[in-house]
């Protein structure tokens, strides 16, 4: 268990000031034109839209972008950096679709905090419910936009019912909503009492808010029509007696979630959620390691490899581990233990994302994301430290749901295969299996579309058509065991046998029957689901 109480000794003020979040949401609930009035009010760029269009730009140039974009998907995760007030915020994009849940499981580890965006007429859809399963195992706090309020939605209670009852989580109301649909004037905000009204004139302007000393003040009446007001005024009362005040340490504990009412859209109630996040989210969290945990607050650096990008750039084949600071002050030029191969590495040409652009990171500090360029040494879970051997653990490698055979369109190009897979399989895209009998490919994924994805970035960034066809296998489990008992029964089940692209050993079969024999007829042998990438 984490010992959040060491983080009570004090944290630099460059520490405490930062936010590092994620935002979970079903499909077309509105991350993406959430993440751009972030970026507006972040003043990471000029103008709200960039994000679209330069991803947009950038899509153009690939098909395999193309797809992501015809499925409305985003495929690849990045991190975002910006200053809102007194506060550094660092967003972590999650990829949103269902079948790259391992890339968001990692995601979320390298996070403090979740805002949780729903549509106000969909309510809790099956995505953001996977996604804050995830959350929940982490006992991440959890703050919840409901968005598109500018359309009909459905009753406000209703709205918080569901969560509550859905994700079981206490729900409190930080504003509440006066109007709905085509009437949706804006809303109060419940923890400052303000009432903030929605210009639908101007897209990208922020709210006019006007401060009102209680809920009787004579001025609401002035703003707001009398027929709303009177249906506000009653909800407002049921909402005092029947839901919880806000709680900051609940929320901190992850058994409460504030949610803002808005609609990202028309830039209304992001400001209030941006401002949500710096006072009431979490600090820079301590992280688990081996064989202790890291505080923020220490002054010696240290972070984590969450997820690895290749090819981000295709001119050039650099490839992108992305780290999160876990502790200390690093600066450009510093000289870090990669502690899995125990050797030096100087980090020279360290990234920070700003918005689509990539900056030198001159110095990052607990809590931010870098990105650094390598060729393969830095591997998801590694860890980075000043000197000492520290292991950050809790970063989880799925056993792959489908399997399946590949080749080369070309034989010539088995090699060249060989090279492909075992690239993907760094940057955690797919396990790659080589069975000890016979010779090619098993390819694992969590989601049936990866496979797609798999077959047009080989096609695209290696130049190298393949085929992917059923393997006689359908599961895989990793072995563990004292090494007699694990060669005893390696022998004994050759045809079964694979290596990882770790090389570690793999237990390959098509039934659950077989999983079952092993527990009974191996008992010093253990086959798991999960592995911890180390
Ligand atoms: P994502 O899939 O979660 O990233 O969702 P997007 O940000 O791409 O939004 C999905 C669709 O909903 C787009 O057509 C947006 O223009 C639209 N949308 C986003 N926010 C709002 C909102 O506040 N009101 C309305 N009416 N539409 C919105």
């Amino acid at each position: 268990m984490l010992d959040r109480a060491a983080n009570a000794p004090e944290l630099p003020a460059e520490v405490a000031r930062r936010r590092t979040f994620a935002i979970i949401s079903h499909p077309d609930a509105g991350k993406t034109t959430l993440t751009e009035k972030f970026l507006l009010y972040g003043g990471a760029i000029q103008m709200a839209g960039q994000v679209r269009a330069k991803g947009e730009a950038r899509r153009t140039r690939s098909d395999f972008m193309k797809m992501e974009q015809d499925r409305g998907i985003s495929v690849s995760a990045s991190a975002m950096s910006f200053d809102f007030g007194k506060y550094r915020f660092n967003l972590v994009d999650t990829p949103g679709h269902s079948d790259f849940s391992e890339d968001t499981y990692r995601t979320l580890t390298a996070v403090d905090a979740a805002v949780m965006v729903i549509d106000g007429a969909k309510g809790v859809e099956s995505q953001t419910r996977k996604l804050f399963e995830v959350c929940r195992l982490r006992d991440l706090p959890i703050l919840t936009f409901c968005n598109k309020m500018d359309r009909e939605s459905r009753d406000t209670f209703e709205i918080i019912d569901e969560i509550q009852e859905n994700l079981a989580i206490d729900v409190t109301p930080a504003s509440w909503p006066i109007g709905m649909g085509r009437d949706f004037i804006g809303c109060y905000d419940l923890l400052r009492d303000r009432l903030e009204l929605m210009d639908r004139a101007d897209r990208n302007k922020v709210a006019e808010s006007i401060a009102i000393e209680g809920l009787d003040d004579p001025k609401l009446a002035e703003h707001v029509p009398a027929d709303l007001l009177d249906k506000f005024l009653e909800e407002i009362e049921m909402a005092k007696e029947l839901l919880p005040p806000m709680d900051p340490q609940a929320l901190l504990d992850g058994t409460l979630t504030p949610i803002w009412f808005g609609s990202a859209i028309n830039s209304f109630g992001v400001k209030e959620l941006m401002e949500g996040i710096g006072a009431y989210g979490p600090e820079p969290q301590v992280q688990s390691a081996e064989p202790r945990q890291v505080s923020p607050a220490e002054t010696k650096v240290a972070g984590f490899v969450f997820k690895v990008q290749a090819n981000m750039d295709p001119k050039h084949r650099d490839r992108v581990a992305f780290v999160r600071m876990a502790s200390g002050h690093f600066k450009r030029g510093m000289k870090l233990t990669h502690v899995r191969s125990k050797k030096p590495m100087a980090i020279t040409n360290p990234v920070l994302f700003l918005a689509s652009d990539r900056e030198l990171a001159e110095e990052a500090w607990a809590g931010d994301i870098i990105g650094i360029p390598n060729h393969g040494q830095l591997r998801i879970g590694d860890t980075l430290t000043e000197g000492e051997m520290l292991r950050v653990t809790g970063i989880p490698s799925f056993a792959p749901e489908l399997l399946q055979t590949v080749r080369a369109g070309d034989p010539m190009k088995a090699k060249h295969l060989e090279k492909a897979l075992m690239q993907f399989a760094e940057e955690g895209a797919a396990k790659v299996f080589k069975p000890g009998i016979g010779s090619g490919f098993i390819v694992g994924v969590v989601g049936a579309l990866q496979f797609e994805v798999l077959a047009s970035r080989i096609e695209l960034e290696y130049g190298l058509p393949v085929r992917f066809e059923a393997s006689q296998f359908t599961s895989a489990r990793w072995v563990h065991g004292e090494k007699a008992a694990v060669d005893a029964f390696s022998a004994a089940n050759k045809q079964h046998m694979a290596t990882d692209n770790d090389g570690d050993l793999v237990y390959l079969t098509r039934l659950q029957w077989d999983i079952d024999r092993v527990a009974r007829d191996y008992p010093d042998v253990r086959l798991s689901a999960t592995k911890e990438m180390q």
